[in-house]
């Protein structure tokens, strides 16, 4: 099985890549709180033209810190947020990692956000934290 095969939750979406990935991070914005309706999210840094889709996600954009779009797929079906395409950081895609078949790989080196994230978050002192996204 791919390590970055995954899909939403009612199955009509799915996705897979063949790449490994660059980055695992937990990120603590606002927006990740209010789309995953949790405290944070953890993402996955994949190259853009390594995902391969099946299905059509829907599109929910809002703007980064950067002040350009962050395009914010999910599954219209059952609302899954599937992946996220950030246009400052072009060729790059975030791919939320719960929705990964396989999640017991996952182990978060990076945290963006930190400014807003939860106070009662026990953040591990093993990663490098950062206020926002570094630019
Ligand atoms: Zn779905
Ligand atoms: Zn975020």
């Amino acid at each position: 099985m791919s390590k970055l095969k995954g899909g939403c939750m009612c199955g009509d979406i799915r996705f897979d890549c063949s790449d490994e990935p660059n980055v695992t991070a937990v990120c603590h914005c606002p927006d990740c709180q209010k789309l995953c309706g949790t405290a944070f999210s953890i993402v996955v840094g994949i190259n853009s033209d390594s995902l391969v889709v099946d299905g059509e996600p829907n599109v929910f954009e809002t703007v980064g810190q950067s002040g350009q779009a962050v395009e914010r797929n999910f599954c219209g079906k059952c609302g899954s947020p599937l992946y996220s395409v950030v246009h400052s950081m072009p060729g790059t895609t975030f791919l939320k990692a719960g929705t990964l078949d396989d999640t017991s790989w996952l182990d978060p080196t990076i945290e963006f956000f930190c400014e807003t994230a939860q106070p009662w978050i026990q953040k591990a002192d093993n990663r490098v934290k950062f206020p926002l996204m570094p630019e």
